[in-house]
């Protein structure tokens, strides 16, 4: 007995062509920003590491938040020295 799933196909999400600036911090020390419609990981140019991004900007974010993004990522934020 197959229940009738009802699955209405009415999930058709509209690509409203959002582009993601994705900024990367590496290990090794690079950083880089990219341009995706998603935000995805990314390999660095100098180490070839999968890099995931710190943080992704749909348009939406200030200069002053990416700016605490990075601190965190890269660690210049010394509140957390106990
Ligand atoms: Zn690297």
């Amino acid at each position: 007995m197959y229940p009738e799933l009802d699955q209405e196909n009415s999930d058709d999400t509209e690509y409203v062509g959002v582009m993601w600036t994705n900024y990367y911090l590496c290990v090794c020390g690079e950083e880089w920003q990219d341009t995706h419609s998603c935000c995805c990981n990314d390999h660095c140019p100098v180490c070839n590491k999968e890099i995931e991004p710190y943080i992704s900007d749909d348009g939406s974010l200030t200069t002053r938040k990416i700016d605490k993004a990075y601190q965190i990522a890269s660690g210049s934020n010394s509140s957390a020295n106990t």
